[in-house]
This record gives structure tokens, C-alpha cells and sequence, in this order.
């Protein structure tokens, strides 16, 4: 047993979580990813600033044409939201397959595309919908957002506050998941918008990736015919006890059929 202590501070507000985040401090949200890093020593912050109970950063809310949801938000909460449902289907749909009941109500939106798992379903959604990060510094465009495994753009003391998701006329995610881990092997989220398709991937490679030939097909006819001949080149993609390159590039191909087959 490696000996370890750390301190642990529940900020009141996101101000105080701002001014607590120094050095090797580290946010707490829902714990599903960081508790475990520290559990391992893959992670050992000197400070813990618990930000989960603040209702600043939980909430859902229609604004205009987008959805706009709080950092803080729980996979559970946005499960099981009347307003997500009713705006964009496809991210409620999303949300009820990540993880277990367990990991949905304590795993946070915030605390996901910070850690920007390559293997995590909210990246796909943020890419595929155009979506806006907003943090205590800065807006970022999804795009932008995730960087490569496990790293994004946000600052060492950035907090997310929430995302903003443009409401697309059509959108679908078709997932098959790891059956031991839940996470994905490959997932695709596919989206209608007023600006044209996006089809992203996740699961596949080391980060989110869109695929242009299949957007290209699916502005002319946004049908499941339209892109089944389209190819992935396996070359790129991650092999590993869990599925070949190639078996990878398969899958993305049939989970980007069924993703635009059942988009509403
Ligand atoms: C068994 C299991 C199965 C899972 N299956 C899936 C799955 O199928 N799909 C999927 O997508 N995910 C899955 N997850 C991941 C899970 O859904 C969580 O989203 C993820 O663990 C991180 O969210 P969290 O709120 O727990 O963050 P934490 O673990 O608390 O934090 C993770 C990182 O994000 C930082 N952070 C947290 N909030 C913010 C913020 N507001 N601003 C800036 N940085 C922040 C923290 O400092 C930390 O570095 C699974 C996890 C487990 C344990």
C-alpha cells in the first residue's frame, strides 16, 4: 500500500471551486472516472474541490435553438429529461446506455468530456451536433474541444459550466458497446442540421473523428443506402484484446447505417 493523504473542500459556489483549484488540486464531480485513477495512483491530487452538489452546474434548459445543459448534470438526469427528449432525442438515448444505473447517477456531462475517454459517448454527441463548450474562461467549439486521448483544450484551473447543443432537424446514436465495460467499441452519432449532416465516431480511434465521405453522401440523400458502400481505412483505428483495426471499421460502418436508419 502506497501511503497518500489529500485534502478535501466542497466549494459553495463556482467561484470558490475557481479559487480553490490550485496547483495539483483537482475537481471532483461525480468521482466515476477520478476515484478510481486515485484508487490506482494514476492520479494523486493534493486537493480535492468537490463541485458535485452545486446547483450551478445542474440544469437542463431550452434556450432558443439549443439545449443547453449544466456541467454538473448527471447521465441520469439527462436520461430521463422531458426538455432533452423533446429537443434532441438522440443525446436521451445516448445517455441511457452509458454505463450502469450506477455510473448514470453519479457521472457528470462535465466530468466526461474533461476526461475524454476515446471510449466515451458524449464526445460523438458534442462533435456530431456542433456543440458549444462554455467554461469559466472561454467558449470552445466541440471541434476544438477534444484533443486527442484522454486530453482536451481546457486549462489546468478551467472549469466546464455547461454545453450548448444546437437543436439539429434530425440525429441518432447507434452504439455496440463492450459488454463487460459498457463503454463503447464503436459508437456513431449522426445529426441533420441546417448547415448539413456530421457523422461522429467514437469508440474507434484514439479521439472523436467525423467522417466526411459518408456527410458528403448523406447531404444529398440522408438515407442508410446512401452510405453503405463507404469504407473506413483501418489503418488509424485502435486494435486490442477487445476487437481488431478492422473489425473496428466494420462496425463503424454498421453503426452509421443504423444511426441514420433510426434518426428522428
Ligand atoms: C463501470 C463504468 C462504466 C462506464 N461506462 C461508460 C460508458 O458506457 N460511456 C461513457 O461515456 N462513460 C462511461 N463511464 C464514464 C462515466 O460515465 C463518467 O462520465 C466519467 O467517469 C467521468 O464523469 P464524472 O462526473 O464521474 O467525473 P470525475 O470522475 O469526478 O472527474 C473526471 C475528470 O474530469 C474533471 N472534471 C470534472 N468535472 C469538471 C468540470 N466541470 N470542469 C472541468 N473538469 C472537470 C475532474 O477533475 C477529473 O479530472 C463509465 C464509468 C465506469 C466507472
Amino acid at each position: 500500500m502506497i501511503p497518500y493523504a489529500f485534502n478535501y473542500r466542497r466549494a459553495q459556489s463556482i467561484a470558490e471551486a475557481q479559487s480553490l483549484l490550485k496547483g495539483d488540486a483537482k475537481l471532483l464531480a461525480g468521482g466515476q472516472t477520478l476515484v478510481s485513477a486515485m484508487k490506482l495512483r494514476l492520479a494523486a491530487p493534493s486537493d480535492l474541490i468537490d463541485i458535485s452538489r452545486l446547483k450551478e452546474l445542474t440544469f437542463i434548459r431550452r434556450e432558443g435553438d439549443a439545449l443547453v445543459i449544466g456541467a454538473g448534470t448527471t447521465h441520469h438526469e439527462v436520461a430521463t429529461s422531458a426538455t432533452v427528449e423533446a429537443a434532441i432525442p438522440a443525446l436521451k438515448v445516448m445517455a441511457e446506455m452509458i454505463g450502469d444505473p450506477a455510473v448514470r447517477h453519479k457521472g457528470t456531462l462535465g466530468g466526461s468530456i474533461a476526461n475524454n475517454d476515446p471510449a466515451a459517448d458524449y464526445p460523438a454527441a458534442l462533435v456530431a451536433l456542433g456543440a458549444t463548450v462554455k467554461t469559466t474562461a472561454r467558449e470552445i467549439a466541440a471541434e476544438d474541444f477534444f484533443t486527442g486521448m484522454f486530453s482536451t483544450a481546457l486549462d489546468e484551473n478551467e472549469i466546464v459550466i455547461h454545453v450548448s447543443f444546437p437543436v439539429p432537424e434530425r440525429a441518432a446514436y447507434a452504439k455496440f458497446r463492450n459488454p463487460a465495460s459498457r463503454f463503447a467499441l464503436t459508437g456513431v452519432f449522426v445529426s441533420k442540421t441546417k448547415s448539413g449532416p456530421r457523422v461522429a465516431v467514437i469508440g474507434a480511434g484514439s479521439n472523436v473523428f467525423r467522417v466526411p465521405a459518408m456527410e458528403q453522401a448523406l447531404a444529398t440523400n440522408f438515407t442508410a443506402d446512401a452510405i453503405k458502400g463507404i469504407t473506413i481505412d483501418a489503418g488509424d483505428l485502435n486494435s486490442d484484446i477487445h476487437a481488431s483495426a478492422e473489425y473496428r471499421a466494420h462496425l463503424v460502418g454498421v453503426m452509421a447505417q443504423r444511426a441514420v436508419s433510426s434518426a428522428s
